[in-house]
Order: structure tokens, then C-alpha cells, then sequence
């Protein structure tokens, strides 16, 4: 297994969200990376820096107009309102209007779909390093049909293919899913992260050639609060290929476990021929951000079920959040797949 991190993705930091109307120092920290990548070294890993595949990869799931602003945000906002002040957009669209503003405060509003994705001075680059670093593991699993893990931070599966959201600007699992299909004709992601990917879910809800499962706590009490609902089954082409299997808020291991073996068994009826692991831990009962009880032992568990996919697999690194046992969490899981 090839672990593919560059220490560019340490470049967003400080960013700050909003929670029960407080401004708050965002949980997805570069201590957060810190914690993984240190513990991943001390257990005998070594971490390779990506090369870069451009933005074809990227162009590939997101909007160009997206992506435009992403890369010139943090300078248009700061000519005007100095580096000094948030950028934090006044207005979310919600009229079925196409009417795409020109003002920095207004776009801001349109490519954003919450408060939780400040872009600061190191965003853009850091979000396309963690891009790459996905597109990599990719590419290797595309060359050997093996098992590679995408150390991505920021995460990405809140992130649509025209809006930031939730700590995600650019969706890596989506990404590296879009990159598989150049050589498998069926790929599936799994996300296992406690939140519902939506974004991704977004990105391919019209498509039949890359199946989409989230396994989450239930969003009528829990973000994303407005997707994720077992309803959401996919359209048109990608009717039937999208699948949401939730379990309660603040549940422990056991709907837990048995959400991703109802996800495990709808998977091997679609019969993938690569699939993407979008890997969160935040079910975690120690996470500071997720409010639910899974034991530690629980994600290694987890990682034996993910196993038997017996598939080129890429794991793309989602949620989970600065605890004493993040590192290990993922490193549990990493050796259960690696086995
Ligand atoms: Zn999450």
C-alpha cells in the first residue's frame, strides 16, 4: 500500500465556522493532520508525495466556473476587505433562479453552501494538493490493481461539484472514482464517514457507472440534515445506483457495523470492478465533532468487512477529528485492509 500525503496540505489552516451562531476555529486542524500523519510514520509507514496530474482530474467531477473562483477567492475578497476579515459570504442562493452574481460577496454566496468552509489564504492550494494526492492513489491502484490510501485534508465528500460545504471544496473520492472509470467500467464508493456524503451523492445521482453508498447517522437529527435520507435512491440513469443506509444519533458499534454490511452486500449485488473508500472515523466515541459511540475496536472490524471487497481499492480520507486515538483509528484500518 502506497500512502500518498505532501505537507502543502497544511497550507488551509485557521479556518473558522460557524456552530449555534459562534464563530469557532474549524475542527478540521492542521493538528488533526498532524495527529494522522505522525502516528502513520511512528507505525512503520511511509508517506510519498504526489506528483502532479494538473487539473484535468479535477475539471473531470467540478464546475469550471468553481474552480476559477477557488483558485482567485482569497485575493479578490482581501483586495477588498483586507486580510484581516472572514471570508464569509452574506447570502446563500434559494430561488431556482440561474442568476450567477459578479461581486466577490455575492459569489461567495453562490459557490458556498454553508458556513463551514472559510476559504483562507492557503485554501486553494492545499485542497488541489489533497485533489492530487487522491488522483495518485488512483493512478497507482489503476497500475497495479492493488490497495492505495489518499491521506486527503481537507476532506471532500460535502463538497458538490459547484459548492464548497462542511470543510470539503473539492471532492477527492469523487475524483478518484472519475479517475478509475478511464479503465474499469463499474466503480463504486463507499462512504463510511458518521456524516451523509452528499456531495458526492450530487456528483454522480444521474449516473449508473459509479454506484453511491453512504453509511450515516440519520439526517433528521444530524447534518447534513437535508440530504442523506433513505428516499434518495438516484435519477434518470442513476436511478437505483445511489444508496443511503442510516443508522440512529448517537448510536454504538452495532447499527454501525451493520449499516456498512447492509452497504457491503447492495455493493457486491452491483459487482464493482474498482471501488473508493471514503474512509471517515468521526462515529468515533472519542471524536470531538461526531456524538456517536463506536469503540475503537469497531473500526478494525470495520476494516476486515471492507476487505472482502477483494477489489482495486482506493481509500480517500474523509472526516474524523483531533482525539488522542485518531491516528491509530486510521492506521487500524489501513492494516486491516493491508493484510
Ligand atoms: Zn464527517
Amino acid at each position: 500500500m502506497t500512502i500518498f500525503w505532501s505537507d502543502i496540505q497544511l497550507e488551509h489552516c485557521e479556518a473558522s465556522f460557524i456552530q449555534a451562531g459562534q464563530t469557532k476555529t474549524s475542527p478540521e486542524s492542521v493538528a488533526r493532520a498532524n495527529r494522522i500523519t505522525n502516528t502513520l510514520r511512528n507505525r512503520g509507514r511511509t508517506l510519498e508525495q504526489p506528483s502532479d496530474f494538473g487539473l484535468e482530474p479535477i475539471l473531470a467531477v467540478h464546475d469550471k466556473a468553481y474552480i476559477s473562483f477557488l483558485q482567485s477567492a482569497y485575493q479578490r475578497w482581501t483586495k477588498v476587505f483586507g486580510s484581516e476579515k472572514k471570508l464569509m459570504p452574506n447570502v446563500h442562493p434559494h430561488m431556482p433562479y440561474d442568476s450567477k452574481p459578479e461581486s466577490i460577496v455575492g459569489q461567495l454566496g453562490w459557490f458556498t453552501a454553508d458556513m463551514a468552509c472559510e476559504i483562507t489564504e492557503g485554501t486553494w492550494r492545499a485542497a488541489y494538493s489533497s485533489a492530487q494526492a487522491a488522483v495518485n492513489a488512483a493512478q497507482q491502484t489503476l497500475a497495479d490493481g492493488k490497495t492505495h490510501y489518499a491521506l486527503c485534508r481537507p476532506p471532500g465528500h460535502h463538497a458538490f461539484s459547484n459548492k464548497a460545504m462542511g470543510f470539503c471544496y473539492l471532492n477527492n473520492s469523487a475524483i478518484a472514482a472519475q479517475v478509475l472509470r478511464s479503465k474499469f467500467s463499474r466503480v463504486a464508493i463507499i462512504d463510511v464517514d458518521v456524516h451523509h456524503g452528499n456531495g458526492t451523492q450530487e456528483i454522480f445521482y444521474q449516473r449508473s457507472d459509479v454506484f453511491t453508498l453512504s453509511t450515516h447517522s440519520h439526517p433528521k437529527k444530524f447534518y447534513p440534515f437535508f440530504s442523506g435520507y433513505p428516499t434518495e435512491i438516484g435519477e434518470n440513469e442513476g436511478e437505483g445506483y445511489n444508496l443511503n443506509v442510516t443508522y440512529e444519533f448517537g448510536c454504538d458499534e452495532g447499527p454501525f457495523l451493520e449499516a456498512i454490511k447492509i452497504g457491503l452486500e447492495a455493493i457486491t449485488y452491483y459487482g464493482p470492478e474498482a471501488v473508493v473508500i471514503a474512509l471517515g472515523l468521526d462515529a468515533s466515541e472519542q471524536d470531538p465533532h461526531g456524538e456517536h459511540h463506536v469503540k475503537q475496536a469497531a473500526f478494525k472490524k470495520m476494516g476486515v468487512l471492507l476487505k472482502k471487497l477483494e477489489v482495486p481499492t482506493v481509500i480517500v480520507q474523509e472526516g474524523g477529528y483531533n482525539s488522542d486515538i485518531l491516528g491509530d483509528l486510521v492506521a487500524d484500518v489501513l492494516d486491516a485492509l493491508d493484510a
